[in-house]
């Protein structure tokens, strides 16, 4: 079922989680497809199906990483176009990221927050199918 018996560190989580692998095992893929879900690992049967509002962590970290990167460009265009700061290439730049980040990093989200739950909440390792 696992690669070994004992729990994963959180980095070893988040490093599945950026993998897009179950936090369990770490070999079977969440996803079917970018927006899609599995409703279980392939691998080792843990579901990913949760209960309502579970998810609304996942919506918290999408948004804060759009939030952080626009602080970062916002910050490091002000920096360094200070005393005539570009406002229009901002603005264009900002719409387009904020717009796009979310649905790139969406997959992301959801194994992150996955990762992160399940360090947190070391119980829910239990909860195979
Ligand atoms: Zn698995």
């Amino acid at each position: 079922m696992t690669r070994s018996d004992s729990p994963a560190g959180l980095s070893q989580l988040i490093a599945r989680g950026l993998r897009k692998r179950c936090p369990i095992c770490g070999i079977g893929r969440v996803f079917r497809s970018w927006f899609k879900m599995r409703d279980a690992c392939p691998h080792c049967a843990y579901s990913f199906s949760r209960e309502d509002g579970y998810w609304v962590g996942a919506l918290i970290v999408n948004i804060a990483v759009a939030e952080v990167w626009f602080a970062l460009l916002f910050a490091a265009v002000v920096l360094a176009t200070m005393p005539d700061v570009a406002w229009q290439p901002l603005l264009v730049v900002g719409v387009v990221t904020n717009g796009l980040l979310p649905a790139l990093f969406y997959p992301y989200s959801k194994t992150l927050w996955m990762a992160v739950h399940l360090y947190f909440v070391p119980s829910a390792r239990s909860e195979l199918s």
